[in-house]
């Protein structure tokens, strides 16, 4: 037996205007309908018809990752501060991170992804080869200290994330660990009812291969992607920037040509570059010393771009000593910033197509250049170049123009290889009673991100509709009259409970039918039954949110259609 709301319990205050700093259609809805309201610049609470919808996303993400063998578990979100440390990534981050001291003064964040807290907790719990694969989730509230969170529940500094890991100890079973949950992505996105493309990313700093991103095309996306009218291929514009242009083919102006800016703005620094400020940060390829070293970099826009800053400021050198990079100099660059060298990146890594080049973070334990002096150990040397990916540029796979679209990018599927596992030491004992390194994948979805992106696709002028398996109720019963109606429409909603189906009843006294039409229409339930003028007959009217369709049946027909 389902329960039935009513509407006059609800804790709902719908608005007619749309608020004031809403910029995007779905932070306008959700607003106005009554799911969600800002408490503070990113952060958001989620009120009982918010609540309802995000927990049925949460409830398909899970049975998914359930169904793939996937353990749900639940680790803490204030972390300290030293696996990060180990991991560069509390540097790294940068402004990204909230970071917090305790009442004795240790260092705390508050978690924005989980990769170093996992790794950990493996290492702790698996001992043999016999104990993996083993792949492991959460849904959990992420924090990230976002530069401008706009666009509502798009982009909280508080959101909430289904994240998962896997490990394996072969790279065939990272294969397999990451085709499930490509597959079980898949099965989540189409049951949600999101449209949806999957597109190869660049894995950038992590360091490796496999990376897509599952992205919902949408006006209000913040990421540009390329796909192509022919064939199958589709990818961000990282991506595809790296298979567009092939290192030797860009003519670098020379470094002093360049007027850095003391203290680089995003403003500064995309005029600098002559590009938008807006909407191009994905597009842009920096090349140092006729190399790619940075194709936007991972993370937001705004951090990105100023990020990018440190890449104006550095010299490009070669290594000096060889036992600083593990015997191999022939395969390291680095560059040397204010910190001294801050950023490695591997010439020849056999995983990278000849040509590539790939970054990574150098601040990890052993690999460290230690002693090396602008000046005296290299000469700056340094080159920038921006590359811009527009509609019409040929697809790398077939030579058709390429169409280039918005999307939002709602989940991210990784092959990390063995990154972790190198700074953590996250061995397991191997057949051979050898000690084997373990590799992982890491798989993250945006669960309040995809609400918003379900009501950016699921929207019309006069509101939202949602989906059946994601939506607040499956009918949304309106008393359109007075005590005669509304007694019907409450022994209709007792019938339809009864038969397990979730009910939403405007029974509200004094409210207009016309503004309980309204609401329903803004709040956005699939179907709308209206105990209206023929209600002395038994006879009510049964509408289609989505298409408007509507016919009127007797109350049995009714029920029996909805259940
Ligand atoms: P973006 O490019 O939008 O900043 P990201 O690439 O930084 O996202 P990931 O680190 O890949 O995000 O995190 C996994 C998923 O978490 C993303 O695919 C996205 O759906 C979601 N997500 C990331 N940042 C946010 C945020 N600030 N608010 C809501 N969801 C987010
Ligand atoms: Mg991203
Ligand atoms: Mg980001
Ligand atoms: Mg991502």
């Amino acid at each position: 037996m389902a329960q039935v709301q009513r509407m006059s319990r609800l804790l709902v205050k719908t608005l007619r205007d749309d608020p004031a700093d809403a910029e995007t259609l779905s932070h306008k809805l959700l607003v106005r309908a009554g799911y969600v309201r800002r408490n503070s610049a990113g952060i958001w609470s989620w009120l009982p018809l918010g609540k309802k919808v995000l927990d049925n996303v949460s409830r398909v993400v899970r049975e998914e990752m359930d169904a793939i063998g996937a353990q749900e578990v639940l680790l803490p979100a204030l972390l300290p501060k030293e696996p990060y440390e180990a991991s560069a990534r509390w540097e790294e981050y940068g402004d990204l991170l909230f970071r917090l001291k305790d009442r004795k003064g240790g260092e705390y964040l508050l978690g924005p992804t989980h990769e170093e807290i996992f790794t950990l907790v493996v290492k702790d719990q698996v001992s043999s080869y016999k104990d993996l694969p083993v792949m492991l989730y959460q849904i959990q509230t992420k924090y990230r200290d976002e530069a401008r969170p706009r666009s509502g529940v798009l982009r909280g500094r508080e959101f909430q994330m289904k994240d998962s890991y896997s490990f394996d100890t072969t790279d065939e079973g990272l294969a397999e660990s990451y085709r499930l949950h490509r597959e079980a992505y898949q099965k989540i996105f189409a049951r949600l009812g999101l449209d949806y493309r999957i597109v190869s990313a660049v894995s950038g700093a992590m360091g490796g291969s496999a990376s897509e991103e599952f992205l919902a095309p949408a006006a209000a996306g913040e990421d540009t992607f390329v796909d192509c009218p022919n064939c199958d291929y589709a990818a961000n514009t990282e991506a595809v920037t790296f298979a567009l242009t092939p290192v030797e083919d860009a003519a670098h102006p020379a470094a002093e040509e360049l007027d850095t800016p003391d203290t680089p703005t995003i403003e500064s620094l995309a005029e600098l570059l002559g590009v938008p400020a807006s909407a191009t940060l994905k597009n842009l390829l920096v090349k140092v010393d006729g190399e790619i070293v940075a194709v936007g970099v991972p993370g937001n826009r705004e951090v990105d771009l100023g990020k990018l800053g440190e890449h104006l400021a550095p010299a490009v050198v070669e290594l000096v000593t060889a036992e600083d990079f593990e015997g191999r100099p022939d395969l390291v660059r680095g560059y040397v910033g204010p910190q001294g060298l801050e950023k490695v990146r591997y010439l020849a890594d056999p995983r990278v197509a000849p040509g590539t080049s790939w970054i990574t973070g150098a601040n990890k334990q052993d690999t460290h250049a230690r002693n090396v002096v602008c000046g005296r150990d290299f000469e700056v040397d340094q080159y920038l170049d921006v590359v811009v990916v527009e509609e019409g540029d040929p697809c790398p796979k077939c030579g058709t123009g390429l169409k280039l679209d918005r999307a939002i990018e709602i989940g991210h599927i990784f092959q990390l290889g063995r990154k972790y596992a190198d700074t953590f030491q996250l061995d397991v004992l191997g057949q051979n009673g050898k000690p084997v390194r373990v590799t992982m994948g890491s798989y993250g979805i945006g669960v309040s991100r995809a609400v918003a992106a379900l009501a950016e696709q699921h929207a019309d002028e006069q509101g939202l509709y949602w989906p059946k398996e994601i939506a607040p109720a499956d009918v949304h019963v309106v008393a359109a009259g007075k005590a005669l109606q509304t007694e019907l429409a409450l022994d209709v909603s007792e019938k339809l409970a009864a038969a397990g189906v979730r009910v939403l009843v405007d029974e509200r006294p004094g409210v207009s039918p016309g503004v309980k039409f309204t609401d329903a229409e803004l709040i956005g339930v699939p179907q709308i039954l209206v105990a209206g003028r023929r209600s002395g007959e038994g006879v009510v009217e049964l509408k289609d949110r989505r298409t408007g369709e509507r016919e009127e049946l007797t109350v049995e027909e009714a029920i029996a259609r909805l259940t």
